[in-house]
């Protein structure tokens, strides 16, 4: 590999490796990110063997960030983020200042200054953002309500880590000259203030010419047909917006991203858009991690196993179970205050950026940030277990909860009272014109929906309406599929809609099921599966078309 270009083997080996590793952590029933991070301790400077270029991994690492961000962005509304600000905002300042306490105590007791017990602290405090999102990703969480105060809890870490980072090297020069009042606190005040400034200034320039201009170039570019430039287009505002955050306002790489999309997310192209950047972002979040494995060095699980363990325990309690608290102090459902605390209890960039500012200023060790690192590998790996214990927890919940009395349960979904109805899962293009004519009809149905923004439609239209994935049990169980007629899938992704067609006709033999599929192979899936009638779109598109043609009369 010598021969070949640093960026192409980083690249190559990188993804190639995830790939397999991944592969291997799949068979094993363990979540494909061990495989990737374990993919990037073999890449990684402190393993023997082949080293990938870690400068240029990082960075490729930090595209993957944008374009996550940039995604998370689009998916959320100015709306939902003020909807969200009375608990996110003081609870998060909140458990960031209780898990800064904490792990000021812990490099405390391991015998470091205090300034570097206190950066130690902050490291602690602040949970990876890709973390949380690929685990609300992968729970299609991301429209929920503890999807949104998990995105919103993010956004307020990531404002205060931005401080900490401005505010760490001007405090370390006051504490080095060993002044204390003067110019030295002159300058902290100084940089506080220019940062907020510059915040504000990102946000308000974000909001009046941002959110004009932005959407008006993306209508004109999708009017030029051009799907490549399209795409272009889209990409080059994620990183350009989320670069010129940094650069001009001082603002995070990966907040710039977030504020792009939440522009975007105002916009009927945002979908679109959304779309356009999928494939590169899930290729870049590997390689986050692939980095994260790199900077690892395995020697300080032999050689300091008892700190490793102590900061683990620690961000377990400072980022998860805090945050739990502080949320059930805000009067949070507990059911959602624990995947909220679940899925932050992980550290990641966030705390490797901090850490290794802290170490270059002189105030922490070295080890520390080899403890950081370990810490949070491990946090990350465990952090699929916990989520699904969190829901196993919840489910169980749930099921004493049934045997409650039905005015003292709570977020469980009660079961639709029609029989002999029909079901309709999916509610987009093709499940709305289906609804319409079902209710034109007279024929009773519910509707099974994902996206919440689906509800207040469905509402105002007085649909009886189920939101949540049909994939899961308990969202089929209560569209009443042992007393229906009838059941369309109308979804586009065929691996999903199997395993909806599969669970379906285990509940009722007799249920007559129409799907939805887009190829060949697709139509020979859903029927294995127990769909009655597979219709593909395009052939109906043909179809229609060739009968539209005329031909007698042209
Ligand atoms: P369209 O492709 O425009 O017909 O939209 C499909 C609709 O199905 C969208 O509104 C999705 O939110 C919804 N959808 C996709 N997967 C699921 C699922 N597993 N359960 C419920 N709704 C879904």
């Amino acid at each position: 590999m010598s021969s070949q270009p640093p960026l192409i083997a980083a690249i190559v080996l990188g993804l190639g490796l995830a790939f397999l590793l991944g592969m291997v952590a799949n068979r094993l029933r363990l979540p494909p990110l061990v495989g990737y991070l374990l993919a990037g301790v073999a890449v990684g400077p402190f393993t023997p063997g082949f080293v990938a270029d870690p400068h240029l991994t990082l960075q490729l690492a930090e595209i993957g960030v944008i374009l996550l961000m940039f995604g998370v962005g689009l998916h959320f509304s100015l709306g939902d983020l003020i909807a969200v600000r009375r608990l996110v905002a003081p609870g998060t300042v909140l458990q960031v200042t209780s898990a800064t306490l904490l792990g000021t105590g812990a490099g405390w007791l391991l015998g470091w200054p205090l300034p570097g017990s206190v950066v130690f602290g902050v490291c602690l405090s602040v949970a990876s953002t890709v973390v949380v999102l690929r685990t609300l990703q992968d729970h299609r969480a991301i429209d929920t309500d503890y999807g949104k105060t998990a995105i919103g809890w993010l956004v307020v870490q990531d404002l205060l880590t931005v401080l900490a980072l401005v505010l760490l090297p001007p405090v370390t020069s006051l504490l080095h000259s060993g002044a204390t009042h003067g110019p030295g606190v002159g300058a902290i005040g100084g940089a506080l203030g220019l940062t907020v400034g510059k915040f504000i200034l990102f946000i308000t320039v974000m909001l009046v010419i941002g959110r004009r201009v932005i959407p008006l170039l993306l209508h004109y570019i999708a009017h030029t047909g051009s799907r490549e430039l399209f795409r272009l287009a889209v990409l080059s505002l994620a990183l350009g917006v989320a670069l010129a955050a940094a650069e001009l306002f001082g603002v995070s790489i990966a907040l710039g991203a977030f504020f792009a999309g939440m522009i975007l997310s105002e916009s009927e192209l945002s979908q679109r858009a959304a779309e356009e950047t999928l494939p590169l972002r899930d290729a870049f979040a590997v390689l986050f991690f692939v980095s994260v494995g790199m900077l690892f060095n395995p020697s300080v699980l032999f050689e300091k196993p008892w700190h490793l363990a102590l900061i683990f325990v620690l961000v377990l309690i400072g980022n998860g179970a805090v945050t739990i608290l502080v949320c059930r102090l805000f009067g949070y459902p507990l059911t959602n205050a624990l995947r909220v605390g679940v899925a932050l209890a992980q550290i990641g960039e966030f705390s490797f950026i901090l850490v290794d500012l802290g170490v270059k200023l002189d105030v922490m060790p070295s080890t520390a940030r080899d403890l950081i690192l370990g810490a949070s590998l491990l946090s990350i790996i465990v952090n699929p277990a916990l989520f699904y214990a969190a829901d196993l927890w919840r489910r169980r919940l749930d099921a004493t909860r049934d045997q409650m009395p039905a005015k003292l349960k709570r977020d469980t979904i009660p079961p639709t009272s029609l029989t002999d109805h029909a079901v309709l899962v999916g509610y987009g293009r093709v499940g709305r014109l289906i609804a319409d004519r079902l209710a034109k009809a007279g024929i009773p149905f519910v509707v099974i929906e994902v996206s919440r923004d689906a509800r207040d439609k469905l509402a105002a239209l007085g649909v009886e309406a189920i939101i949540g994935n049909a994939v899961q049990d308990d969202i089929l169980d209560a569209a009443g599929l042992a007393h229906a007629r009838l059941m369309f899938v109308a979804i586009p992704e065929a691996f999903e809609a199997g395993q909806i067609v599969q669970k379906a006709r285990k509940r009722n033999a007799q249920l007559r099921i129409i799907a939805r599929a887009h190829f060949d192979a697709e139509i020979e899936h859903l029927t294995q599966l127990g769909a009655d009638v597979v219709v593909m779109g395009e052939q109906e598109i043909a179809r229609t078309m060739l009968a539209e043609a005329q031909w007698d009369a042209a």
